[in-house]
């Protein structure tokens, strides 16, 4: 087949862009993704070669290869993995299919700021191209598991386009070839690649190995004094494995911003062996905020597993709960089969003992957390601890700890500080027995929500919520220590036990049924005892759907007409009393309608819901400044 020259994807060209232009800074980092790639591509033939040990073609001497090279200007990274065909060139180096590039464009565009960049791709990985930062060209010889005919030639300067072309590669692997830039010259050095590899690379399980000229101790008369021998850069012992006190917070680090490409330092490290009936090690980190490139729409768990040192699985879901997709990490297990598939994998009951092990160590480490640093539990909080509220319906086993680490803000808290439920619950007055919380879009709103008053007259906390997944995940967590969770604006509630007096109520009935049949939207009005000030509130039965949750059926086009709530009017307001006298006074006035629809609008405004008809409001508004400024 002849050199062919392809057009990257359009998008890939922006990217190229910005990786050249604008992480300059940054830019030694391309050792770093080329050798994680190189050290990637050994995995796989590995793995693979556990099916079919033909695929090895006794290539197992795993390493990968730097070789500086001043005369030609080029630095090359060489290994013995899987290889590309033809076809995963164009796949892999052509196109932005990579999923983490494709979080990043879309991340850009969104921010529209292109001055961001770096600190965006820092947080991306943009893996290959990272290369163009310092190579003006770069060229890769490749060839798959096959014979030496099979390799393929792709080159390219970053521009736009690449050519392609096949070649012969006597051994099965990758050579990636970086024709240096001008001022990338000191990427030829010996002590500067030593000193990125172990900076970046120093985990890495192969060896990364570079040709050094050594003086020979014993050099003979007339033989040259300098050899050259392979050196190997890396320390290699994977991280997991080493114990604990032999790592350092760099390196744990180090590792961490090598598996999420996350540009910042993890808020906690786990690293634990477990021994005993099975023994298992494991490495997670827990972020300290909520990733760029984290994905709502199409969330992906799972941590690394290995077993007996081999990567078997990049993303194996069995060991981490979806709700706690934020973690990241490395299982390494040797109780487990090496060669059976992935899928009798994922049912190995062993991994569920694993799984229960890393959920308890990440939500024991949170609680900590969450104690003795508060500020950073608090910025992990506020990005993913949404996240981790889906557990509250989803891991039944766990909800009173995961319940333990949700944050509220309440009626007593100033506006920014927070509460826990444990602390809800010890502050609660001996005759509370229910925890209340009142759900809204936002949580200034819910501070002067009308439904507080009854409590707060009885000295009662309300927590606030304003999270939109609160609505779904705070029914999976019916009760906390044994106290039930109620609404406050749903049905009654022990805070507003107590009868009205029968001679109140008689002198309201009149004005409670007028108010009824002018508003055929509620379904009931009643008397309120929760009110103290406020005039008018809106309640939904007690089994009915709350204002909060209609509203984001509505938003989600589910709003089959909003079920019809009970209006509550306020005895000993002002207002309400001089609509009673109105209606006492003459049933048939035309202005006991006007009070009835202008008490039941401003509830519907309270609970932070709009009037349907926003002009006739208005008018009603009008009307009564007009007649009140003429007295
Ligand atoms: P990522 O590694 O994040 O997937 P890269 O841009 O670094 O993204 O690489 C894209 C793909 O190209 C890889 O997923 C892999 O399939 C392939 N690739 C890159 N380098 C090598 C290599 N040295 N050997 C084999 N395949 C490689």
């Amino acid at each position: 087949m002849p050199a062919e020259t392809l057009e990257f994807k359009a998008e890939l060209k922006q990217l190229l862009h910005l990786i050249t232009h604008s992480l300059y800074s940054d830019r030694e980092i391309f050792l770093r993704e080329l050798i994680s790639n190189a050290s990637d591509a050994i995995n796989k033939v590995r793995f693979d070669s556990l099916a079919n040990a033909d695929r090895l073609e006794g290539n197992t001497d795993w390493k990968i290869k730097i070789t500086p090279d001043k005369a030609a200007n080029t630095l090359t990274i060489s290994d013995n993995g899987i290889g590309m065909t033809r076809a995963e060139v164009v796949e892999n180096l052509g196109t932005v299919a990579q999923s983490g590039t494709k979080a990043f464009l879309e991340a850009a565009k969104q921010s529209g700021r292109t001055g961001e960049a770096p600190g965006l791709i820092g947080q991306f990985g943009v893996g290959f191209y990272s290369a163009f930062m310092v190579a003006d060209k770069v060229t890769v010889i490749t060839r798959a598991p096959g014979t030496p005919a099979d390799g393929t030639r792709w080159e390219s300067d970053g521009q736009g386009a690449y050519s392609i072309e096949p070649t012969e590669k006597p051994a099965r692997g990758t050579d990636v070839i970086l024709h240096l830039k001008d001022d990338a010259k000191e990427f030829l050095d010996h002590w500067k690649l030593r000193s990125l590899v172990k900076k970046f690379s120093d985990f890495i399980e192969h060896p990364v190995v570079m040709d050094v000229e050594k003086q020979k101790d014993d050099a003979k008369e007339g033989e040259s004094a300098k050899e050259i021998t392979e050196e190997t850069l890396n320390r290699r012992k994977a991280i997991w494995l080493r114990s604990k006190s032999e790592v350092k917070p760099e390196e744990y680090e180090e590792f961490y911003k090598q598996i999420t490409h996350d540009a910042d330092a993890p808020a906690a490290t786990i690293h634990y062996a477990a021994e005993g009936k099975t023994e298992f090690k494991v490495l997670v980190f827990i972020p300290a905020h909520k990733p760029l490139s984290f994905d709502w729409e199409e969330p992906t768990a799972g941590l690394k597993l290995y077993v007996q040192r081999v990567l078997i699985m990049d993303q194996c879901e069995q060991l981490i709960p979806f709700y706690l997709r934020f973690v990241h990490g490395v299982v390494d297990s040797s109780d487990l089969p090496l060669n059976v598939s992935r899928e009798i994998l994922q049912q190995n009951p062993l991994l569920d003992v694993i799984q229960k092990s890393v959920v308890k160590n990440v939500l024991d480490t949170l609680g900590g957390m969450k104690n003795v640093e508060f500020d950073k539990y608090l910025a992990f909080y506020k990005g993913l601890g949404s996240v981790l509220k889906e557990g509250l319906t989803r891991d039944w086993t766990n909800r009173e700890k995961i319940a333990d680490l949700l944050l509220f803000e309440s009626a007593n808290t100033e506006p920014g500080k927070y509460t826990t439920l444990a602390d809800y619950v010890e502050k609660m007055p001996a005759d509370q027995n229910e925890i209340h919380y009142l759900i809204g879009e936002s949580i200034e709103q819910l501070r002067r929500s009308p439904y507080l008053e009854a409590f707060k007259a009885r000295g009662q906390d309300v927590l606030l919520m304003a999270d939109p997944i609160d609505e779904f995940a705070l029914p999976g967590l019916s009760e906390y220590k044994g106290k039930r969770l109620q609404a406050a604006d749903r049905g009654d509630t022990s805070a507003t036990d107590g009868d009205i007096p029968r001679e109140v109520k008689d002198r309201f009935a009149g004005l409670l049924a007028a108010t009824k049949e002018t508003l055929p939207e509620v379904g009931d009005v009643r008397l309120s005892k929760r009110l103290t000030e406020s005039a008018a509130c809106l309640v939904a039965d007690a089994a009915g759907m709350s204002a909060h949750m209609e509203r984001l059926m509505e938003r989600m086009g589910r709003g089959e007409g909003r079920s019809k709530r009970i209006l509550e009017l306020n005895p000993s307001n002002p207002a309400v009393e001089a609509a009673r006298e109105l209606h006492s006074r003459d049933p048939s006035d035309p202005r006991v309608e006007t009070y009835a629809r202008l008490l039941y609008e401003q509830a519907v405004i309270a609970e932070g819901s709009k009037v349907v008809d926003p002009s006739a409001f208005a008018r009603r508004v009008n009307d009564l400044i007009t007649r009140d400024a003429k007295v």
